[in-house]
């Protein structure tokens, strides 16, 4: 199959040739490369069970990992969900659109596929002008996990959902570089109390801010017990990892920037590459063959905007041992820890 790279403007009328194509494409049963504000999603109609087998196919992701129902209006929950319990409307209020995702009981229009076999179903409805249009053009419940194949970084650009699905779904819209770059908060709403699921740019304390103390999921926190039925299921799976092996180092700086270098020219007396992510501040210091500031050391927006890309040049430039600092900056910072932590499979080097 020829996958084809289209770009889209977020605006109706520019985009409307584009839209028709890309709606037509969802509605008959393919996917589609679709920008979020978050990360890149790889589009398909939720309602078609055919659909989601689809992409647990491109993604080769294993089909117990559920999927992100997005709408493209408020209204259209109640289709998809059996009950709206009152937290999940102050919620809506507050945050939609926007990168909250949150997860409640199903209604019977979501198929099995969808869920993962689940009977609750996560849902979000994103703030991406390109988005809204192509779930509108789409049906209206568009399932969207990010459009990397499993197990890699998220894709931040088309052409990283390129490099990914190419061959595997018919086209790709353009909607350039997305702005936040870290998946969704998700949080359940169908226990007793909300639970944080997932950690993402809408952070806890903003939550608990308008519906109280919320819960948080020990996956978020610790390494999953083989045997645990994780809530948030995608977390029991290898996560967003480079080809390089990557090591989380903590310490002092200067131990932490001394510690890196000293590997840095072991590694390379083997014969094997060294990458580093640091920030701006300390980029200097470093020697090694790649090194990625990821932005200022305050700047938590620009360092989860670069957090997967830079894994992805990596990649690119065949690091074979990875050394990434640790990024402790307040409300996003958590959602970054969280994506480099899984990423380097917990490997955490104090030092
Ligand atoms: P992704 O689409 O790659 O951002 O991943 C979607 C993630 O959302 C899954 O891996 C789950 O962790 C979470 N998720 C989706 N649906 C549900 C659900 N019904 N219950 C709990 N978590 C869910
Ligand atoms: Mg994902």
């Amino acid at each position: 199959m020829e996958t084809r790279i289209v770009k889209a403007y977020g605006d109706e009328s520019k985009d409307r040739e584009i839209m028709e194509e890309a709606g037509r494409l969802i509605r008959s049963g393919a996917l589609v490369g679709m920008p979020t504000e978050t990360v890149y999603g790889l589009a398909g109609d939720a309602l078609n069970p055919r659909s989601s087998r689809k992409i647990y196919e491109a993604k080769g992701r294993p089909s117990d990992n559920p999927l992100i129902v997005h709408i493209a209006e408020k209204e259209a929950i109640k289709r998809i969900t059996e009950e709206l319990p009152e937290k999940a409307e102050i919620l809506m209020e507050a945050f939609w659109p926007g990168p909250l995702t949150m997860v409640l009981r199903k209604s019977a229009a979501v198929p099995e596929e969808t869920t993962g076999g689940l009977d609750t179903v996560a849902v979000r409805m994103p703030v991406n002008k390109i988005a809204l249009e192509l779930i509108k053009a789409g049906g209206g419940y568009i399932a969207a996990p990010s459009a990397n194949s499993s197990g890699r970084p998220s894709c931040t650009t088309a052409a990283h959902v390129y490099e990914d699905l190419k061959g595997r779904i018919p086209l790709i819209i353009d909607g350039g570089k997305v702005g936040i770059g870290l998946e969704s908060t998700i949080v359940d709403l169908t226990g007793e109390n909300p639970c944080l699921l997932r950690p993402g740019y809408i952070s806890r304390e903003m939550l608990e801010e308008k519906i109280g103390e919320i819960d948080v999921d020990p996956s978020i926190e610790g390494v999953m017990d083989e045997k645990e039925h994780p809530k948030a299921p995608g977390m029991k799976y290898k996560h967003y990892s480079p080809k390089g092996e990557l090591y989380i180092v903590k310490g002092k700086s200067d131990n932490v920037i001394g510690s890196i270098n000293r590997w840095a020219a072991e590694n390379r007396e083997k014969g094997l590459k060294t990458g580093v992510l640091t920030v701006s501040e300390r980029e200097d210091r470093y020697k090694a063959d790649i090194i990625r500031a990821l932005g200022a050391e305050n700047d938590g927006e620009s360092i989860a905007a670069n957090l997967f890309l830079a894994l992805r040049e990596m990649d690119d430039c065949r690091a074979d041992m990875i050394y990434s600092e640790e990024f402790q900056v307040p409300g996003i910072g958590d959602a970054i820890m969280n994506r480099l932590v899984r990423a380097a499979g917990h490997k955490i080097l104090e030092v």
